[in-house]
């Protein structure tokens, strides 16, 4: 009898918080996170999954080394997965970051909804020293308008954020040839015609391919830039997902218009040595939230793997 009559008031009394809860807004769901890869070698795309935030909420992921320092950020993009709504974001370790322990951090207006350790693992990268002649120095030092009107618009375009997803495969050498003459990362120093110097990093890989070499999409996507620039020539942008670029550079002629949709391994151009260019050569580079990203990491593995990131979502406390 005791046990009969009390059932009611305890079910009556549990309705009554979870209502209230609910009306007040304070019936938190779970925030569950995902890190892939939770060990991203210097240079490395690293894709963020989340789920139990507010569907509403503007949100973005930022690296954090170990003091404090943010390195990168990326924003939230939402996605369907198994039916379930998830949110992800792909940022990139900076090439130039310094390797050990770091954390993501998820982020609202109103402060951190919550974080995970991560490992950034070392690498080494190659140094090297490249002459250039007249033209070329004049390329790099000289102070042009129209050269910084066009970084302002490569720049607008490789911090954009957008909503669509073009593919979630691994992307594909855009080129068959397998001869490099630059890597990822390399640390370069420029030697100019006056015999001063200049440092830069490399931001993607150079083939070193004959002029008129096919060159092809690595991966589906939308061509948001095909045109003529001063440093980099001929000049092919694709979007593949929110703020993830691919970029052909120095091409002989251009095959593809802006705003068109491709599929990979479609031609986009053909090889060349437009642009600050020593001899014919391809440099493709990816861009990850505005930065440097090594392509040999989005060749060995999807940058966006729909069924690891649901696996891998885990609690946060
Ligand atoms: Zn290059």
């Amino acid at each position: 009898m005791m046990i009969a009559k009390q059932k009611p008031r305890c079910s009556l009394g549990m309705f009554l918080i979870l209502f209230l809860g609910l009306s007040m807004g304070i019936v938190a769901q779970e925030i569950r996170l995902a890190l892939i890869p939770e060990n991203p070698r210097l240079g490395e795309p690293v894709t963020i999954g989340l789920t139990g935030a507010g569907a509403d909420t503007k949100l973005w992921a930022e690296l954090i080394n170990a003091q404090g320092r943010r390195l990168s950020r990326a924003s939230f993009f939402s996605l369907t997965l198994d039916g379930a709504s998830v949110k992800a974001a792909i940022l990139a370790v900076p090439c130039t970051s310094r390797p050990g322990p770091a954390l993501i951090r998820v982020q609202q207006d109103s402060g951190s909804i919550g974080e995970m350790n991560i490992t950034i693992m070392p690498r080494d990268f190659v140094s090297e020293e490249i002459a250039l002649d007249q033209n070329n120095t004049e390329l790099r030092t000289v102070a042009d308008p129209q050269k910084t009107a066009e970084a302002n618009t490569l720049w607008a375009i490789l911090s954009r954020t957008g909503t669509d997803l073009y593919t979630t495969e691994a992307f594909k050498p855009p080129v068959t040839a397998t001869r490099r003459t630059s890597f990822f990362g390399d640390r370069r120093v420029y030697k100019y015609v006056d015999g001063s110097r200049d440092t830069a990093i490399h931001a993607g890989i150079d083939y070193g391919v004959p002029t008129g070499t096919a060159v092809t999409a690595c991966a589906p996507g939308k061509v948001v830039l095909a045109r003529s620039r001063i440093v980099t020539g001929n000049s092919v942008i694709l979007e593949h997902l929110p703020g993830v670029y691919s970029l052909y550079y120095h091409l002989d002629k251009i095959e593809v218009q802006e705003g068109t949709l491709v599929k990979g391994g479609d031609r986009l151009g053909q090889s060349g040595a437009t642009g600050l260019a020593t001899g014919p050569h391809l440099h493709w580079e990816i861009r990850v939230a505005g930065e440097n990203t090594d392509p040999d990491a989005c060749i060995a593995h999807a940058v966006l793997d729909k069924d690891a990131l649901l696996s891998k979502l885990i609690p946060i406390h």
